[in-house]
């Protein structure tokens, strides 16, 4: 039984996991390091004005065997960076994913409607898959219909009545599961997750394996 995790912050010490860890670069980076399989972004947070910087060597790194994924990427109206800054260094980003044709890992908080906005505006060949998901049905419905794929973190772990009803309507080729913090065990996730959508944790992980092989390694399948 494998569990991948979509969106680590520390690569899981268990043989069981698979971490997909997420790598935060900003323009200052200077030595790139991974033991494994990650994705490469600029975090909303870390946005400042040299942004173009950061993402030139997002794009460089993305040719890396063990990158999978740029991002994470996105907008985030609680932070401090500047938003317009944001928004130009998401589009970008996008637009990168497509060039260098992997998926985007999307970070979104409070900006729902301005990635959507994005997303029709990019029009992506690329997955997107939109990381932390913590709302109900009718927004994930928006994004479903879009063709993003969902993750789910530890917010699963809380029993919210809105957010088990968004994980109910997820087809299982498009919802992934995250630990997105060292202090979380996916193996609790992924059991709150498969008691939510009624099945055992055996066929949870079978599925999300496939979906995880098919959004983020698809080169190998065809
Ligand atoms: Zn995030």
């Amino acid at each position: 039984m494998l569990y991948v995790d979509a969106l680590a912050q520390r690569r899981s010490a268990s043989q069981n996991v698979a971490s997909l860890v997420n790598i935060r670069v900003t323009a200052s980076m200077e030595v790139f390091e991974t033991d494994g399989i990650c994705t490469v972004g600029l975090h909303p947070w870390d946005v400042t004005q040299d942004w173009r910087d950061a993402l030139d060597i997002v794009e460089e790194l993305a040719s890396e065997e063990l990158v999978l994924g740029i991002g994470e990427c996105g907008l985030d109206r609680q932070c401090n960076a500047s938003w317009i800054h944001q928004i130009d260094a998401f589009e970008y980003a996008a637009d990168l994913a497509e060039r260098v044709s992997k998926p985007l890992m999307v970070h979104c908080l409070k900006a729902h409607d301005e990635l959507l906005r994005v997303h029709k505006f990019i029009d992506p060949l690329q997955p997107w898959i939109l990381h932390g998901f913590v709302k109900g049905a009718d927004l994930a419905r928006q994004f479903l219909d879009t063709g993003m794929t969902l993750s789910f973190g530890s917010a699963v772990l809380k029993e919210s009545a809105s957010l088990v009803e968004a994980i109910r309507i997820c087809p299982s080729e498009r919802i992934l599961l995250e630990t997105d913090s060292p202090d979380v065990l996916i193996e609790d996730i992924y059991a709150a997750v498969a008691a939510i959508r009624g099945v055992s944790i055996d066929e949870l992980c079978e599925a999300l394996q496939k979906t995880f092989e098919k959004t983020f390694i698809r080169d190998q399948l065809s």
